[in-house]
């Protein structure tokens, strides 16, 4: 089942959309088998639970950090992950680029932008992106590759449209402002139930979980 829905994602998917597995809580098993079926990025939301399965999968797949980023895990993330979807402060931003410098790499990290303005969820409010990305393109460590969003919890899919073009909006205004870096390019927006909203919308990379690996238990 699980390759057979890889496949079908795949196959829908306009060229130059690009899947992100969502497998935060699937098993090491499940996750070979989305693998073997066609999945490059793997996304993991808790660097412990990402290290224990990097121990076992490695580099034969992408790595994205798609989960809230704690100061203190920091160290151990930026050895894992080939890129980073939740930066939402300049502190955070900070921390990747001080935690790179230190192994000589550079971090791939996307804004995330908290569109629906809810007081309880993590990224930034959409009036002050712009300042942050002002901030972080500064750090020698970090490429401000794009932006991200979750967006708000809806009834019906179709709710969300409203939003995602609101995250587009922001995503091409800073576009047309940095363009100068050519790696800012990535909007990652949409999930299982919104993935083909957001891709009208202009996503470009969709973060899929409960369509490839079915409901978690
Ligand atoms: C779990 C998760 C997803 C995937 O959600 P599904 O509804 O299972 O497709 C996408 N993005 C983030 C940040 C997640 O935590």
């Amino acid at each position: 089942m699980i390759e057979k829905n890889v496949r079908k994602i795949l196959s829908q998917l306009p060229e130059g959309v690009e899947l992100v597995a969502a497998t935060k809580k699937r098993s090491i098993d499940e996750i070979l088998r989305a693998i073997d079926a066609g999945v490059k990025i793997v996304g993991e939301n808790y660097v412990q639970e990402a290290e224990r399965k990097y121990k076992v999968i490695g580099p034969r797949v992408k790595w994205h950090m798609i989960g809230h980023l704690q100061k203190n895990k920091v160290k151990k993330a930026v050895e894992i992950f080939d890129m980073i979807h939740t930066v939402d402060s300049f502190s955070l931003a900070q921390c990747i680029s001080k935690a790179c410098a230190r192994i000589g790499k550079v971090m791939p990290i996307l804004i995330e932008i908290n569109i629906g303005r809810e007081s309880q969820k993590a990224g930034v409010f959409p009036e002050d992106v712009q300042q942050l990305a002002n901030s972080i393109v500064e750090l020698p460590y970090v490429r401000l590759s794009g932006v991200m969003s979750m967006g708000p919890l809806v009834d019906n899919p179709e709710k969300i449209r409203y939003y995602f073009r609101n995250v587009r909006d922001i995503f091409n205004r800073l576009k047309s402002e940095l363009v100068m870096v050519d790696y800012f390019k990535y909007l990652s927006l949409g999930m299982s139930d919104t993935y083909r909203i957001a891709v009208e919308e202009g996503a470009n990379m969709v973060r899929i979980g409960t369509a490839i690996f079915g409901p978690r238990q």
